[in-house]
């Protein structure tokens, strides 16, 4: 596995690899790695393509500096997952090379609703911040393909988006299943974080989702919203910042099931001080 942390080193191992017509698949990650983060890199290596994996915490997109500060960071743990998992090559950058003083590295982007509902609604600038670090990112790495996590499920709506106006869809984005713990919890870096109690009620959050999509056919969308709600909020010190169920294309928060379309149940829930998000298809 090749260790880049320049900007010119990454770029020189990628020609190469192009010279010989090998595909770049990319995965983005901002480190303290998982499983889920390795599903990821599992799908770019069953591809046959040359695996590149960042590991960047990109200041930007946190709208709180202590969610910034206390992020894990665990790299040398990461770069043994990484290699034991057959990456071809990890990048881990500086911030200044990433954000190089003398440069703006912002994007103007016309994301809709996307990117002001839920947690565009609840964390300011965030997705801004997203959209500027991928870019770049995808700048450098130049993949044929990248691959995103469902448990981010609006974030993969803005890079499909990103993708669509900067790229004209030139790139292939492909969406991976949210892994998650043998309880249910979804997996994420921040779950390091979680107090023994709260790492024990947790899991209520996805099994609520659950129960809720199995409700489906017998309650209208307006009851299941509050039901989960109150559910986790009555039987845990677990707090809801937002449930939604919306539209899976549009992300329109939806008010009747209909037949044709998807719908995805989006929640963001405070466990102490730790902030978790999930979703489920409804
Ligand atoms: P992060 O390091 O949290 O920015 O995540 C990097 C990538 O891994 C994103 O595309 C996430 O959606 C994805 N990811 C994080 N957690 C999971 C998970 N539990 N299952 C699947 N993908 C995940």
């Amino acid at each position: 596995m090749e260790l880049c942390r320049t900007v010119d080193e990454l770029k020189q191992h990628i020609s190469h690899q192009k010279k010989h017509h090998r595909q770049i698949g990319f995965v983005p990650t901002m480190g303290a790695l998982h499983n889920g983060h390795i599903s990821l890199l599992n799908c770019a290596n069953q591809r046959k393509l040359y695996s590149v994996v960042s590991i960047f915490v990109n200041p930007t997109q946190f709208n709180n500096a202590d969610d910034l500060k206390k992020y894990p960071r665990t790299e040398q743990a990461d770069f043994q997952m990484l290699e034991q998992h057959h990456c071809n090559c990890v990048f881990a950058p500086t911030v200044e090379e990433i954000y190089p003083p003398e440069k703006n590295f912002g994007v103007e982007l016309e994301f809709g609703i996307v990117d002001k509902i839920m947690e565009g609604k609840h964390r300011p600038g965030h997705f801004a911040g997203v959209a500027s670090v991928v870019k770049r990112l995808f700048d450098i790495v130049t993949p044929d393909v990248s691959f995103f996590g469902q448990k981010d499920f609006q974030q993969l709506a803005v890079i499909q988006l990103l993708n669509k106006q900067i790229y004209n869809n030139r790139l292939e984005i492909v969406p991976c299943a949210i892994v998650r713990e043998p309880d249910g919890l979804a997996m994420s870096s921040r779950n390091v974080r979680l107090s023994s109690q709260m790492r024990m009620q947790a899991p209520l959050i996805y099994q609520t989702l659950h129960e809720a999509a199995q409700k489906k056919p017998m309650h209208d969308v307006q009851h299941l919203k509050k039901w989960v709600v109150q559910t986790i909020e009555q039987h845990s010190d677990l707090k809801v910042e937002y449930f939604d169920i919306v539209d899976a294309l549009t992300l329109v928060s939806i008010t009747h099931w209909n037949v044709t379309n998807k719908a995805v149940g989006c929640i963001a829930v405070h466990a102490g001080d730790v902030r978790l998000i999930d979703n489920i298809n409804f």
